[in-house]
């Protein structure tokens, strides 16, 4: 089997096999730019490495050897030569690029001798002795793992010892000096003799670069971007060019056009007399590519020809490395540059107007998840660097938040209604501080995971969440919160970082999203090519308008359980639930109706003609009811009961199980008045609606938790006897729909009987996958990071539809549903629905629309036209 293939062997299709760099460096060979010569060990190489106990075998290190000597006799130079020796560099590459992740040793091929021998061939003693110092310093970080640090103190002291400031201001003598400093170093760090054999440099490199595919930054960086561990990296062995020797040399990076805006012009930095990583790590501060066109306007032009023709060889914005040797200019790596979620659009749908793309190559250019950044209020960048960092947590829902700190809902909403921004602060966060959680801009906890109610809820809301921040201490008593030692009071202002989950000391002013320009642009594009429908889940009319805003062309979930939650109703509903007889609870229902009515005449109405699923109540009644003692106190007093009978009923309702206990559908079995008073609230809306503002509206009405046929007929039965109760009142016809989520198992594998009565399926995902895999979606929290972190899990099935299994479920149950009811409508409302990867399995299922929470719909609208392309 062949594991190096030289620079000319390879292509841009070649990247699995050759890693990014490799691929793009024989690319660019072959189209005849100034590359210098080298060759590619391959990621095969890297897994086979592994595979062999992480030891380098025989056959590899010859088959190195031999393109190492092509490589000298092209050259002309040979490793390690004492008069005229080939330097190189060797240099890690990944399928996907990982900027910085891995490592890189430049310089490699020099020792006590070859750098006489470089001296004397360039005639340039400081150069020679710049570049055995950065060798010595990579080789021993990056292959003999002593801390970059112990080096860097060397260097800083010389320069202060003379008072200089730049490196470039040390003669050669001070870098022969400090050569020999760093070889002490390793020769006290590590008891051996800074390695001298020039073939072993190499093969010590090339290991090293393989093992750096392993280094912890590496690992967690694949993590966060999805990039399986089993690709490896290539190793690329390239012969150097040198920006370091003098002043008529230099080192730069570029992109094609700004990665930040998209801007359609050329943005880079480069330094005079430096060595690759010096621009990055801030050596110097780097100069505005522009200034090159001054000081060496041939090689400038030349580089803005090489950009100009790479962006339109690769047809995207590319990030271009760059060294010029005595006004050479070399190409050392092009990619697809990374870029802002609004940079990826701009320049995405300015590409198909320049005729460089497709519409659809554009709509596939932009990653439906980046979207995020520019659907909430967003901190400005130059602030954020100005402000001062309390603490982190987990980044759980996306945005920018500032405001004051308080620890109850009640307090938040309080602060609310005097014009005041609030920020929640809570150890961790139950439904009934929803109210604090509407009336805050932000909400950061002590405890729990991204799958948390506060990161759930937060993500439905769009509101910036952070939680697991677990520095953090709050004292609700004291009214204070602490981090590391430090005591903050209540109204103290904070910024929460929704994207990064980073705390910030005090207000950081925001700039809040709009759908417009090319974003909209791109948007219609999507829309002209997806199959999927695109509804939103919505219990507010806010939120419906807000999604409305965003494109969604309906409700595919109204819980109209959030309704309940309200200040002024919560006490009703308690009411209700801690009824003693049918009449009282009829007497509290009662109560309720006009409110939730109003609910539905505000959403219908926000809808206009798109359709709405509206889901008949679902939570376990016990979740409504306080548990505080204070709660307690004041409700016994509202309801004129005592504390110990009201301590009775909530004891009553405490269920082991409540996820699987009585909730869903059961509760109308046991309490049928509930149902019956949404029914009817639902469909007088629509009455209402169609009389008075001659507007039609068809409800879908859903019920929750069905997981037998038996079950849906008898609530079914009761739904349309209400039904035609009211519209034989009003004497108004209205068209209704009833159908129900498939969310049980059970209920899944008997579609095609649950079917006979169901005029519609929605896939409620997260039930169906806590009950598919037995994962409590409260508790998994605790264990499914090391399921992913051993590999027994690829990904949170909570996040990332499980398709071999939970997807099962789904296409037994959508084909057992289609065949007893041909057009039977099918959708899906979990979390799922605003994932690109579920969204995509769902339109290869053939669903009618994914639903999710309003600020996910344009995520949804590009990621169906990707699913469909
Ligand atoms: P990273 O993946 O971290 O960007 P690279 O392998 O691209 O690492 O190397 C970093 C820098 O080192 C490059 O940008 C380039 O400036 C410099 N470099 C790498 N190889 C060579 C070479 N053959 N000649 C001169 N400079 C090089
Ligand atoms: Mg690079
Ligand atoms: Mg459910």
């Amino acid at each position: 089997k062949k594991f190096v293939y030289d620079f000319n062997e390879g292509t841009a299709e070649m990247k699995s096999l050759l890693g990014g760099k490799g691929a793009n460096l024989g690319e660019m060979t072959k189209i005849g730019l100034p590359v210098p010569g080298g060759f590619t060990v391959t990621t095969e190489a890297c897994n086979e490495y592994y595979v062999r106990g992480a030891k380098l075998w025989d056959e590899l290190k010859e088959e190195i050897f031999n393109h190492l000597a092509e490589l000298e006799g092209k050259t002309g130079k040979k490793l390690g030569d004492l008069d005229n020796p080939l330097l190189v560099s060797v240099r890690s590459g990944s399928v996907f690029s990982m900027p910085g992740m891995m490592d890189t040793i430049l310089n490699l091929g020099l020792n006590d001798k070859s750098v006489v021998g470089m001296a004397n061939a360039t005639d340039n003693k400081r150069f020679a002795y710049d570049s055995y110092r950065r060798f010595i310093q990579m080789f021993g970080d990056v292959v003999l793992e002593i801390p970059k640090y112990k080096f860097d103190t060397i260097l800083h002291r010389r320069k202060n010892d003379k008072g200089i400031e730049h490196d470039t201001e040390l003669t050669w003598e001070d870098l022969r000096d400090i050569s020999e400093l760093y070889k002490e170093v390793v020769r006290k760090e590590k008891n051996i003799e800074f390695p001298q054999d020039t073939r072993e440099q190499l093969l010590m490199a090339t290991e090293a670069v393989f093992k750096s595919w392993n280094n912890p930054r590496a690992i967690i960086y694949r993590r966060l971007n999805d990039i399986p561990n089993h690709l490896g990296t290539a190793v690329n062995i390239q012969s150097m060019v040198f920006g370091n020797m003098g002043d008529t040399c230099g080192t730069g990076v570029a992109f094609t056009r700004n990665p930040s805006t998209g801007e359609n012009l050329l943005y880079g930095e480069f330094l005079l007399n430096a060595q690759g990583e010096d621009v990055v790590a801030g050596i110097r501060t780097p100069k505005p590519i522009a200034e090159l066109d001054r000081l060496m306007p041939e090689a400038y032009q030349q580089f803005v020809d090489v950009c100009n023709l790479l962006e339109k060889h690769y047809r995207d914005m590319q990030d271009i490395e760059f060294t010029i040797e005595n006004k050479n200019l070399y190409v050392l790596q092009t990619r697809n540059g990374k870029r802002t979620a609004a940079a990826a659009i701009n320049i995405a749908v300015e590409m198909v107007e320049e005729g460089l793309i497709t519409k659809e190559e554009a709509i596939m250019r932009v990653e439906p998840n980046q979207l995020d950044q520019l659907l909430h209020p967003t901190f400005d960048s130059e602030q954020l660097a100005k402000s001062t960092l309390l603490t982190k947590g987990l980044p759980a829902s996306s945005g920018a938040a500032s405001g004051k700190a308080y620890f109850t809902p009640e307090d938040v909403v309080h602060a609310n209604s005097l014009g005041e921004k609030a920020i929640l602060l809570r150890t961790d966060t139950s439904p009934e501080d929803l109210e604090g959680m509407v009336a805050c801009q932000g909400i950061l906890t002590a405890r729990g995971g991204m799958t948390s109610h506060a990161a759930v809820v937060a993500r439905g809301m769009g509101k910036c969440c952070i939680v697991g921040a677990g520095e953090i201490r709050i004292d609700e008593e004291s009214k204070t919160f602490t981090i590391n030692g430090r005591v903050y009071n209540e109204g103290h202002a904070i910024s929460l970082d929704g994207n990064t989950g980073d705390v910030y000391d005090g207000e950081i002013p925001t700039k809040s999203p709009e759908l417009i320009g090319n974003f909209e642009v791109l948007m219609a594009w999507a829309d002209e090519i997806r199959k999927l429908k695109i509804r939103t889940n919505a219990d507010t009319p806010k939120d419906t308008k807000q999604a409305i805003i965003f494109g969604a062309e309906g409700i595919g979930l109204c819980r109209t359980e959030h309704m309940f939650f309200e200040e002024s109703r919560i006490a009703v509903v308690r009411q209700m639930i801690l009824s003693r007889n049918v009449e009282e609870r009829k007497d509290a229902l009662e109560q309720l109706l006009p409110m939730q009515r109003q609910d539905f005449i505000e959403i219908f109405r926000e809808m206009g003609s798109r359709p709405v699923t509206v889901r008949l109540l679902d939570p376990p009644l016990h979740e409504f009811l306080p548990h505080e003692e204070e709660d307690i106190v004041k409700l016994a007093k509202k309801m004129n009961i005592s504390v110990s009978q009201l301590k009775n009923v909530v004891a009553e309702l405490k269920e082991v199980n409540p996820m699987l206990g009585h909730r869903g559908c059961r509760l109308a079995v046991t309490y049928p008045e509930i149902y019956e008073m949404q029914v009817r609230a639902i469909l007088e809306a629509a009455i209402i609606l169609k009389e008075e503002e001659n507007l039609t509206v068809i409800p879908e009405i859903m019920v929750p938790l069905v997981g037998q046929l038996t079950e849906l007929k008898y609530i079914k039965n009761l739904m349309i006897k209400t039904a035609n109760e009211v519209i034989q009142e009003k004497g108004v016809k209205i068209d209704y729909l009833i159908g129900t989520m498939i969310e049980v198992p059970r209920a899944a594998i008997t579609a095609d009987e649950i079917a006979e009565e169901a005029e519609f399926f929605s896939f409620g995902t997260n039930d169906l996958t806590q009950m598919t895999f037995g994962f409590s979606r409260d508790d998994a929290g605790r264990f499914i990071g090391e399921y992913v972190e051993k590999n027994i899990l690829e990904k949170d099935p909570f996040q990332r539809l499980d398709r071999a299994g939970v997807g099962k479920l789904i296409k037994i149950a959508a084909d057992l549903g289609k065949q007893t009811r041909p057009n039977i409508k099918l959708g899906i409302c979990g979390e799922h629905g605003g994932d690109p990867s579920s969204i995509e399995f769902c339109h290869q299922l053939g669903l009618d629309y994914v639903s999710c929470s309003p600020f996910r719909v344009p995520i949804a609208r590009l990621a169906a036209a990707q699913a469909a392309l």
